[in-house]
C-alpha cells in the first residue's frame, strides 16, 4: 500500500487505538474478570488496528518494522502483532530492511563454518531429537580425535577457518579428551576458530575448554518459556540449567550462540515473542533458528513441521534487533526447502555451516528425518556454494568470521517512544497457526 498519511492522522489513529484498547481492557476486566490475562485481552490489543482499519494493515506493519530497525526493539505486543499479521508484503519489506542492515555490518560477506558431528551418543532425552537416548533405532557412532583432525585438514584446505565440534552429550568425551582435541586443532590450525556445541556442562568444564583455546560455544535455549521447555524435555532437563550454562559461557568470555526451533510442538506465537525478548536481553553473539522437523523415532514423530516463512521472519527480526549478530542460515532451513538456505541469507542471515563430518557418519547424525548432508550442505560442495552465493550478490571470504562489537548500538532502547502504550499484565497464550 503506497498511501501516505499526515502526521496528524497517524497521531490521531494511535491515540484512538490507545483509548479503544484502554476501554476494552477495563470493560473486560469488569465484565468478565475470569478472563483476565486470557485470550481476550491481547486479541483486542493486537487485532484492534486491523479490525479498525484492515485496509491499512500494510501501513502499520511497515511502521513497526521501521521502528524495530530504528530502535532495535519492540514491545511484546508489537512483536505479536508482527507475527500475527505478516503477509507477503510485510515480509518482503522486513527482509529488505534486514538485508540492508546485514550489508551495513558484513558487506557482501557470508561466513563459513565447518560442522564436524563428533558423536551421536547422547545421555539426554529431548523429545524432538532423533539422537535422543531412548531412540534404540539410532545407529550410534563417535569419531576419534584423529578423524576429527582429518576433517579439519580437509576443511582448512577448502578455506574453512572455523571448525564447529557438535555432538550429543556423550560421556565418552571426557573433559580431558575434549581439551586435548581443542589443543591439537589449535596447534595445527592457529589461524582458525573453534566452536564447541556439546551441550550442558559445568562452568569448570567450560572454563577448561576455553583455556585450551575454544573460542565460541553454541547452546540453543530451545524455548524461553519454562512450561514449554518442560513439554519438550524430560524432567531432568530444565530451562533453568540451560540458562545458567548460557550465562556461565558468557561470563567466561566465549562468543556465545543460542537459538530455538520454530514450530516445535505446543509452541505458541507468544513463546516465539519470549524467545525474541530473551535474546534481546541476553545479547548473544550468534543465534541459530530453524524450523522443527519431525523424526519418526521420537515421541514427536507425528507432529507437523514448523513453518519456513515464520523461520525467515524470525531471522529478519533478529537481524534488526541485533544488527551485528552472527546468524546461520541453518541446515533445517535447507532441509525444509531446497532454496531454504538462500532464502535465509536473503532474510538477513550471514553464516553458512556446511558439513565436514566424514561421509560415512553423516546419515547417522539424524536429528530429524531427511536431514540434508550432501550437495551444497557438504564441504565438498563449497565451490557450488560459493557460486550460488555469488549469484545472490555475496562472497565467501577465507576468514574466521568473528563477532565484532558495535558500540553505537549500545542501549538504544529508549531512543524513540513506543508506538503503543505498554500493557502491564502478561498477555494470553495463543495457539500458533504454524
Ligand atoms: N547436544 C548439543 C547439540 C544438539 S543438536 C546441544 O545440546 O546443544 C543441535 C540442535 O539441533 C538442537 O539444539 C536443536 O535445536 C536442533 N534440533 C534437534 N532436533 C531437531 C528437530 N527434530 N528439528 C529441528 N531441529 C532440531
Amino acid at each position: 500500500m503506497n498511501r501516505t498519511f499526515s502526521p496528524f492522522a497517524i497521531a490521531f489513529t494511535e491515540r484512538l487505538c490507545y483509548y479503544i484498547n484502554k476501554y476494552y481492557r477495563t470493560e473486560f476486566a469488569r465484565v468478565r474478570p475470569e478472563q483476565e490475562g486470557e485470550r481476550i485481552e491481547h486479541c483486542i490489543f493486537v487485532y484492534y488496528l486491523s479490525i479498525l482499519m484492515p485496509s491499512h494493515k500494510d501501513f502499520f506493519m511497515k511502521r513497526l518494522i521501521d521502528k524495530l530497525a530504528a530502535t532495535q526493539t519492540l514491545e511484546k505486543e508489537e512483536l505479536l502483532y508482527l507475527l500475527l499479521n505478516y503477509d507477503d508484503n510485510g515480509s518482503e519489506y522486513l527482509f529488505a530492511r534486514a538485508r540492508d542492515v546485514a550489508k551495513q555490518h558484513f558487506g557482501d560477506q557470508i561466513y563459513l563454518r565447518g560442522l564436524i558431528e563428533l558423536s551421536n551418543y547422547c545421555k539426554c532425552d529431548c523429545l524432538y531429537c532423533g539422537i535422543r537416548r531412548s531412540n534404540k533405532n539410532a545407529e550410534r557412532y563417535r569419531l576419534t580425535p584423529e578423524e576429527v583432525l582429518d576433517c579439519c585438514e580437509i576443511g582448512h584446505k577448502l578455506g574453512f577457518r572455523t571448525f564447529v565440534l557438535q555432538g550429543g552429550e556423550d560421556r565418552h568425551f571426557s573433559d580431558d579428551i575434549i581439551v586435548s582435541m581443542v589443543e591439537s586443532i589449535k596447534s595445527a590450525y592457529p589461524d582458525s576458530a573453534i566452536t564447541l556445541s556439546l551441550g550442558e556442562k559445568s562452568k569448570d568444564s567450560y572454563q577448561r575448554y576455553f583455556n585450551a583455546g575454544a573460542d565460541r560455544y553454541l547452546l540453543r535455549h530451545e524455548t524461553a518459556d519454562p512450561i514449554h521447555y518442560a513439554r519438550l524435555h524430560p524432567k531432568s532437563q530444565t530451562l533453568q540449567n540451560r540458562m545458567k550454562c548460557l550465562y556461565d559461557l558468557k561470563s567466561i568470555g566465549y562468543q556465545v550462540g543460542t537459538g530455538f526451533m520454530v514450530g516445535s510442538p505446543y509452541q505458541t506465537l507468544e513463546n516465539l515473542v519470549s524467545d525474541l525478548l530473551f535474546i534481546r536481553e541476553f545479547q548473544p553473539h550468534m543465534v541459530g533458528v530453524g524450523p522443527f522437523l519431525p523424526h519418526h523415532d521420537t515421541p514427536f514423530g507425528h507432529h507437523a513441521k514448523g513453518s519456513m516463512e515464520l523461520t525467515l521472519l524470525m531471522i529478519a527480526i533478529l537481524r534488526l534487533m541485533i544488527p551485528n549478530l552472527l546468524i546461520p542460515s541453518t541446515t533445517a532451513l535447507g532441509t525444509i526447502h531446497c532454496t531454504g538456505r538462500e532464502q535465509g541469507i536473503l532474510a538477513g542471515a550471514n553464516v553458512i555451516m556446511p558439513n565436514l563430518s566424514p561421509t560415512t557418519v553423516r546419515k547417522k547424525y539424524l536429528l530429524y528425518d531427511n536431514k540434508i548432508s550432501t550437495g551444497q550442505e557438504a564441504a565438498e560442495g563449497v565451490i557450488d556454494l560459493r557460486n550460488r552465493m555469488q549469484t545472490l550478490g555475496y562472497r565467501i571470504p577465507v576468514s574466521r568470521g568473528d563477532y565484532r562489537p558495535v558500540h553505537q548500538h549500545g542501549n538504544t532502547r529508549h531512543l524513540s517512544p513506543s508506538l503503543y502504550p505498554p500493557i502491564e499484565r502478561s498477555t494470553s497464550h495463543v495457539q500458533s497457526s504454524i
